[in-house]
């Protein structure tokens, strides 16, 4: 007979992983349950499929260990289905397992993580992770509550982080308050909401707060005014072409990279992929909140915007599809191919994802620099691709800067937080520092874990 207090069991983003969360709320009281995202263990991912190896299929997904089994989560700790699952926002590390979960799982996050995991699917060549038929997606309101059984209700609020679209959430389960962070920030353009998000679990005093601990050891926390700042003078400075290596899904970053280049009077090239995030972003998610980004998403239509076209011969179908919507719509003179790069580099700025296959396509012409305008590798998988990149570098005579800002806030804020909402345990996960994080973290709350793989904690 299972014991009548909820429980949380980690499947996934402990015992130093950055990433992979899995965490399953169970409360037999109301015999639902609740999973707090279900991302992939990026790190685990990258060392057993290096591209372009990807999963055979889901059941190898499940046999090595990236998630437990659809008939796992329906028959513990007790027999049932999943009510529901809160994905926090669209990183990979926070998402890409859901094709794990039981047929008619609810799939339930914000509209604008909605749109971003789709566009992920469809702008990306087809595997394992891309099966969701069999799920339910349902988008959140933020501040709105919502019932998942009589006496089990969440209510998701929007979070500042580097990804669009990223909410926490606080549970109520048989009596108990659970918050979870997600992933979050202080120090972006949208930190108003994490910390009206903090005020919110101040007033409720949730009995547990489930927390990120990704930045116990350096990284860079400005604002984003400050990256921008940084960028146009490079920009301005560089006498040739400047390639600018970032993450795609970071739409304050990839704005910024507009407006730092339009100082700069210089054009941009995006790639096909940013575009096809743009397009969608207006068609849905702004259209459902425009103030929720507090930014103008990049327009492809601004003169300065340019978009660039990948050799030919490489496209995919998903990208032909829209190069000839392109044409359509924007005209043939907003495409731009590599050997036209080469006749004008000094006036533009690249936005690169794969920039050690851009410089290749481009054959880079002298004076080219790079830009670094994503998070330092914290995996070994981010340390072997990061070594690729600069041996290109090295290849080509490109010396690399760099504009970041983090996704994440401190250790030192987050223990501000906990201090601040006062919970009776603040658990940490997603964090390379676990024991650091604890010991840190004691100092602002009695009762600190950093709970193993698969470890199951009452509460
Ligand atoms: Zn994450
Ligand atoms: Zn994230």
């Amino acid at each position: 007979m299972a014991s009548e207090t909820p429980c949380l069991i980690f499947y996934g983003g402990v015992g130093g992983e950055v990433g992979g969360n899995q965490i399953l709320l169970a409360d037999p009281g109301t015999k639902t349950k609740f999973l707090l995202d279900f991302g992939c263990n990026l790190a685990r991912r990258g060392l057993l499929y290096p591209f372009p190896m990807t999963p055979k299929d889901r059941g190898e997904m499940v046999n090595v260990g990236l998630a437990p089994s659809p008939e796992v989560l329906i028959s513990k700790p007790f027999p049932g289905p999943v009510s529901g699952a809160f994905i926090s926002h669209p990183h990979a590390d926070h998402y890409l397992c859901i094709c794990l979960l039981p047929e008619g799982t609810p799939v339930m996050a914000s509209p604008g993580c909605l749109t971003m995991m789709e566009v992920r699917r469809s702008t990306r060549r087809k595997g394992p992770e891309d099966e969701v038929g069999h799920l339910e997606f349902r988008p959140l309101e933020a501040g709105k509550p919502l019932e998942l059984a009589d006496g089990f209700s969440i209510r998701p609020y929007y979070v500042d982080h580097s990804a669009f679209g990223s909410m926490g959430v606080l549970v109520e389960a048989s009596g108990k308050l659970i918050a979870y962070t997600g992933d979050i920030r202080f120090h972006g353009p949208l930190k108003d909401y994490s910390l009206d998000f903090e005020r919110i679990l101040e007033k409720k005093g949730p009995d547990v707060l489930i927390l990120e601990g990704t930045n116990a050891i350096g990284a860079r926390m400005v604002g984003e005014d400050e990256v921008e700042r940084d960028m146009a003078s490079i920009f301005a400075d560089a006498k040739g072409l400047v390639m600018v290596d970032t993450n795609l899904g970071d739409i304050w970053r990839t704005s910024s990279i507009v407006s730092a280049a339009k100082e700069a009077r210089k054009d941009v090239l995006i790639p096909l992929r940013l575009l096809a995030i743009l397009e969608a972003l207006k068609e849905k998610a702004c259209r459902i909140r425009p103030d929720l980004i507090r930014m103008p998403v990049p327009d492809p239509r601004e003169p300065n915007v340019l978009i660039y076209v990948r050799p030919k011969k490489r496209l995919e179908k998903w990208e032909k599809d829209l190069l000839s919507l392109c044409e359509e719509e924007l005209g043939s003179d907003k495409l731009i191919e590599p050997d036209e790069v080469a006749k004008r580099p000094h006036e533009l700025v690249m936005i690169s994802e794969h920039p050690a296959s851009d410089m290749r396509d481009v054959g880079p012409p002298k004076r080219t620099v790079l830009v670094h305008a994503r998070s330092e590798p914290f995996n070994e998988t981010g340390l072997v691709e990061y070594e690729t990149l600069k041996a290109w570098l090295r290849t080509f005579g490109i010396p690399m800067l760099h504009a970041h800002s983090s996704g994440h806030a401190s250790l030192i804020r987050l223990a501000e937080m906990v201090e601040r909402v006062g919970p009776e345990k603040a658990i940490v996960v997603h964090t390379p520092e676990p024991e650091l994080a604890k010991r840190y973290l004691e100092g602002f709350c009695r009762e600190v874990i950093t709970p193993g793989p698969g470890e199951k904690i009452r509460l």
